[in-house]
């Protein structure tokens, strides 16, 4: 959608001089409804739409595949808060990543941060090669950006923070060099949130989610969105979500915006226990080391009180535990309150060893380059009492690493 159609109470023009976080995500997008006055607006099912004669529709609608009611109104509310002029929603964060990169033209060269999300690593070397995109990955994109940008380069892809070691990358040095060249950066920002991180803000030119992690932040939506200002970018963008057609329904549109609207709280509260656990577990015996922007012993600490909001440092952790590959498998089945599972970004905590799970697939030694060690064990907070979890991970650690030496004779 364009921004320029909207309501009222949206701001016409990102970034809002007037409104804060917490007002844009409650209004941006959320028009009472004309006819009935409803506060929260109606789920439109319909997939088409009439018209009075051919090629007049009623209303704004033809077909819910190019645009509906819902989409629309979630797309102006992230738009809104990543501080875009436009914003797409697509069926999945993977959706979105494959839409940006169909948008390349053949012969294309991206180069994107070595630890990206294993689905994204996925499609840059499994599908993209087919349409003859090429990618470079880079573990330390910062300094190596200008040797690695060929005349072919189109695109820059960043994750920060990264999955799920949490290093984080300087957007500003990155996009900078990059613009020189004409090429644009995009920045997954599904780890941090609009809330905490605007990447645009320093200069990326798309910013991309997975909102089935915190914009929707329930773990009952699959969906992914982007946003931007350049209208180049909008014009290819939204051909393509029509012609592919990886968008999603109505209803998941309704859900993950009324997600949308308690992002702010949400992260704030992810933040808050986030910053207690990583605490704890930085005094703990049983941990080797632990990766969270939020700590001052974060080695690019500097960039999170740069690039983040307040210098929050969001709600995923990792730490390295005492006792290896078994005593982390044996830490996830000892909380009580954070299910083992994959996601994140949900209001209920989670825990998982990603050298079994999300990693499982990454050779060793490359997974272990990056940081992705057997002992690591990866935390999604959620909204829980913070003093709830700080004990859950305590005595996860007492009964992985204490437990079976008391078992063994040896503590
Ligand atoms: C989950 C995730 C994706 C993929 O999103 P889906 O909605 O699962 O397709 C992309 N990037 C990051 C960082 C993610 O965590």
């Amino acid at each position: 959608m364009t921004v320029t159609e909207q309501p009222i109470e949206t701001p016409p023009r990102a970034p809002s001089p007037v409104h804060g976080f917490g007002t844009l995500a409650v209004h941006a997008g959320s028009p009472h409804d004309p006819v009935t006055g409803a506060v929260i607006e109606p789920i439109s099912l319909s997939t088409t739409f009439a018209q009075n004669s051919v090629g007049k529709p009623v209303g704004l609608y033809e077909y819910s595949r190019s645009s509906n009611p819902n989409r629309d109104n979630f797309e102006r509310a992230i738009a809104a808060l990543e501080h875009a002029r436009f914003a797409l929603a697509f069926s999945s964060g993977s959706a979105t990543t494959a839409t940006i990169l169909q948008s390349l033209a053949a012969g294309s060269h991206v180069v994107s941060v070595s630890d990206v999300y294993g689905g994204t690593h996925r499609y840059f070397t499994k599908v993209a090669a087919t349409h003859n995109v090429k990618v470079t990955f880079s573990p330390s994109i910062e300094v190596d950006i200008a040797e690695l940008i060929r005349p072919s380069t189109k695109l820059i892809w960043i994750e920060s923070p990264s999955n799920p070691t949490l290093t984080l990358v300087d957007i500003r040095k990155v996009a900078s060099i990059a613009h020189q060249h004409g090429i644009h950066v995009v920045v997954d920002n599904t780890f941090m949130s609009p809330y905490v991180q605007n990447p645009l803000d320093h200069g990326a030119d798309i910013v991309v989610h997975s909102v089935t992690k915190y914009i929707n932040g329930h773990s009952d939506v699959v969906m992914g969105a982007a946003a931007y200002n350049s209208e180049d970018v909008h014009e290819k963008l939204s051909f393509l979500q029509n012609a592919l057609g990886a968008v999603p329904s109505p209803f998941d549109c309704w859900l993950a915006h009324r997600g949308l609207k308690t992002l702010h709280l949400r992260a704030r509260e992810a933040t808050k226990n986030a910053t207690g656990i990583a605490e704890a577990l930085q005094a703990s015996p049983h941990v080797i080391a632990v990766n969270y922007p939020g700590l001052p012993s974060h080695p690019q600490h500097a960039i999170t009180l740069k690039q983040h909001r307040n210098g929050m440092g969001g709600g995923m952790l990792s730490f390295r535990v005492r006792g290896g590959h078994e005593a982390a498998e044996r830490f996830c089945q000892a909380t009580k309150i954070f299910t083992l599972a994959e996601s994140l970004g949900g209001v209920e905590s989670l825990v998982e060893v990603p050298s079994a799970m999300t990693h499982g697939g990454i050779p060793k030694e490359q997974r272990e380059a990056a940081g992705v060690w057997d002992d690591l064990v990866r935390v999604s907070c959620g909204v829980e009492d913070e003093a709830d979890l700080t004990s859950d991970v305590l005595q996860a650690l007492e009964k992985a690493v204490v437990g079976p030496k008391i078992k063994n004779g040896t503590a």
